[in-house]
């Protein structure tokens, strides 16, 4: 392993995805998994997510579990809806530039917006052709 910032660079072999490959017990495992689960614990979610981006890194301090739900909405957000159901469609939602995410972009729904600062929403959803009901 390598120092790099604060970062904990696995050096060993890397996956195709650029996660460390680790062996242990004869199993092979990913290495920030493994790191994790022998510095911090069993891991409480499903997916251990990189804060710092670097898959190659097994700094236990860089790595948040993250649980099943969290991820199925992740990817709620990514694909169709905001984490209040809204629909993602193109009149209800505003598309941030925001170079440090992975999409090189954030979305807002624009619903949301209105809703959080009390504003009516009538409007909008009749120009997004959605009934006053959601
Ligand atoms: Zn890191
Ligand atoms: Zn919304």
């Amino acid at each position: 392993m390598e120092q790099n910032g604060n970062c904990l660079v696995w050096t060993g072999a890397l996956s195709s995805e650029g996660y460390g490959i680790a062996s242990y017990k004869g199993r092979f495992m990913r290495a920030h998994r493994l790191g994790y689960t022998l510095i911090v614990g069993d891991i409480t979610g499903e997916i251990l997510d990189h804060l710092c981006r670097n898959r190659a890194c097994v700094n236990p301090e860089h790595l948040e579990p993250v649980t099943n739900r969290e991820n199925v909405m992740r990817g709620l957000e990514a694909r169709g809806v905001c984490k209040n159901g809204h629909p993602r469609l193109p009149e209800l939602t505003l598309k941030w530039r925001n170079p440090r995410t992975e999409l090189g972009y954030t979305l807002h729904c624009k619903l949301c917006r209105y809703i959080s600062t009390g504003r009516n929403t009538a409007n909008l959803k009749r120009a997004a052709g959605l009934s006053d009901t959601i």
